[in-house]
C-alpha cells in the first residue's frame, strides 16, 4: 500500500494551494502525500468517501478560550473540534505569564487538536470574567518575556483587551502590551468592545501584521459611524495590513455593523468564534443566569445544536460553522470564507504551509463539509434575526492523518445554568 488514508471523490477547496475541483487526497505518516485526480482506492489502507462533499484543509479557529477548569471562559476544544472540523485553535489570552505553564501541561499537551497561544499581557490571564487589567502590576513585561521565551513553540502573539471589560484605569496596559509584543517580536492581538478608550486611540496601538479582534462589533468601539460609514481610523487600519478578525463571541457580532462594513467592501480577514462558556451556550454577556429563558435559536442539524435552553438572552454561536452560516448570509463567497478559516489564520499564526492547506508535506488535517439548503434563523448578539438559506455541516474530520472521531462535549460549568 502506498498510502495510509485516502479521501476520495470530494470537491477539494483550498484557496491557498489553488485547488478547486474534484480530486483525491492521499495521506502518509500524518502528512499530505498527494492531491490528484483518480487515485486508486486500493492504494490505501483506509478510504473516506467524500463524494458530494467539500473537502477543505482542517479548519482553524484563531480566537477561542480553551483553559477549561482554570478560567471562567474555557471550553473543550477536542469536543467542539471533533464535531465541527476545527483541527487547529488559538487561545486568545486565557493564559498569562503566571498560568501559561499550566495551560501547556494540562490543556495543550493532552489535547488532540493543535492549540496555539496569544498570551495575555496580564500575568493572571482571563481567570475570572473580567478585570484582569485592574491591577497595573499584573502587566509585567519582564516576567512575560521570561516565560514566553520558554514557550516560543506555542506562543503566537500577545493579547490585550482594550475597553471597559479589562478593567484598565488608563492606557498603561495597551502601552505595555505594545512594548511586550515589540520586544518579543510577536504580533499584538487587541480586543475592542466598550469605550474607553475610543476606537481611534485603541487603533493607534496597532501596526500592520497585528490583529484587531471583534471587527464587526456593535458596541461603542464599533468601526462605523452613526450613518453606517466606516470610521476613518478603521479604514486606515483595515487597508494598512492590520488583520481584521471576526471574534463572534457573545458580544461582538452585530448584523448592523457587519452589513454596513461588508457592503463597503470590508470583510474580515479571519473568521473566528471567540468561543467560550457563554457564547457556546448562547447566553448573555453580563447576566448568564438572568432573563426569561428564551429559546436558543441556532442552525439545526449538527450535533452541537444542543437542545439546551439557557436562562439568558440566547445568543448562540455553537462553533466556527455557525459563523460561516452568518457570513454566507451576509454574502461572503464560500471560497473566501474557507480562506478566512484556513490559510489566512495559518499565516497569522506563523504556520503557513504547515496547516491551513492541503499542499503535499502539510499536516494531514482535512475537513469534510456540506452546505444544506433551506431556511435557517440566524441571530446576532443583539437578538437581531436574519434568515439564511445555507447551513454548513461537518461530515468528517482528519487530524494529523487519522480519523478524528466525534467526542461528546462535557457538561458546562456551574455558572452556566441550563434549563
Ligand atoms: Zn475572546
Amino acid at each position: 500500500m502506498r498510502f495510509d488514508l485516502l479521501v476520495k471523490g470530494g470537491e477539494v477547496l483550498d484557496p491557498q494551494a489553488g485547488y478547486h475541483g474534484k480530486m483525491d487526497i492521499a495521506v502518509k505518516r500524518g502528512r499530505i502525500e498527494a492531491v490528484e485526480k483518480n487515485i486508486p482506492q486500493d492504494s490505501s489502507f483506509d478510504v473516506i468517501d467524500a463524494s458530494g462533499q467539500y473537502v477543505t484543509p482542517g479548519l482553524i479557529d484563531m480566537h477561542s478560550h480553551l483553559y477549561r477548569g482554570v478560567t471562567y471562559w474555557g471550553i473543550d476544544a477536542d469536543a467542539i473540534g471533533s464535531q465541527s472540523g476545527v483541527t487547529s485553535w488559538a487561545d486568545a489570552g486565557s493564559a498569562g505569564a503566571v498560568t501559561l505553564q499550566g495551560f501547556r501541561d494540562w490543556v495543550i499537551t493532552p489535547s488532540k487538536v493543535r492549540i496555539f497561544v496569544f498570551v495575555n499581557i496580564s500575568c493572571i490571564g482571563l481567570v475570572a470574567q473580567d478585570y484582569e487589567l485592574f491591577n497595573p502590576e499584573y502587566c509585567n513585561i519582564d516576567l512575560l518575556k521570561r516565560v514566553v521565551n520558554r514557550h516560543r513553540d506555542i506562543v503566537v502573539g500577545v493579547k490585550v483587551r482594550a475597553g471597559r471589560s479589562g478593567g484598565a484605569q488608563d492606557l498603561l496596559p495597551l502601552k505595555r502590551a505594545r512594548r511586550a509584543a515589540d520586544e518579543l517580536e510577536l504580533p499584538l492581538m487587541m480586543h475592542i468592545s466598550v469605550v474607553p478608550p475610543d476606537l481611534e486611540t485603541a487603533l493607534g496601538f496597532l501596526k500592520p501584521g497585528d490583529i484587531l479582534t471583534h471587527c464587526y462589533t456593535g458596541q461603542t468601539m464599533k468601526m462605523i459611524d452613526s450613518a453606517g460609514k466606516i470610521h476613518p481610523a478603521a479604514k486606515k487600519a483595515w487597508e494598512s495590513g492590520v488583520i481584521m478578525d471576526l471574534g463572534h463571541g457573545c458580544g461582538s457580532l452585530s448584523f448592523e455593523s457587519a452589513e454596513a462594513l461588508s457592503s463597503q467592501g470590508y470583510w474580515p480577514h479571519v473568521i473566528s468564534t471567540d468561543l467560550h462558556t457563554l457564547s457556546i451556550h448562547g447566553t448573555n454577556l453580563r447576566d448568564p443566569l438572568k432573563g426569561a429563558g428564551k429559546r436558543d435559536i441556532g442552525t439545526n442539524g449538527d450535533a452541537l445544536s444542543i437542545n439546551y435552553q439557557v436562562k439568558g438572552d440566547g445568543k448562540p454561536n455553537f462553533h466556527l460553522l455557525t459563523c460561516m452560516d452568518k457570513l454566507l448570509c451576509l454574502g461572503m463567497p464560500f471560497q473566501e470564507i474557507i480562506r478566512a478559516t484556513t490559510s489566512r489564520p495559518a499565516e497569522v499564526l506563523g504556520r503557513k504551509g504547515e496547516i491551513g492547506t492541503l499542499k503535499p508535506r502539510a499536516q494531514a488535517d482535512i475537513t469534510g463539509l456540506v452546505i444544506d439548503r433551506g431556511e435557517y434563523e440566524l441571530m446576532d448578539i443583539h437578538g437581531v434575526m436574519r434568515h439564511g438559506r445555507e447551513h454548513v455541516r461537518n461530515t468528517f474530520t482528519v487530524l494529523g492523518g487519522r480519523r478524528f472521531e466525534r467526542i461528546e462535549a462535557p457538561t458546562p460549568p456551574p455558572w452556566i445554568e441550563l434549563v
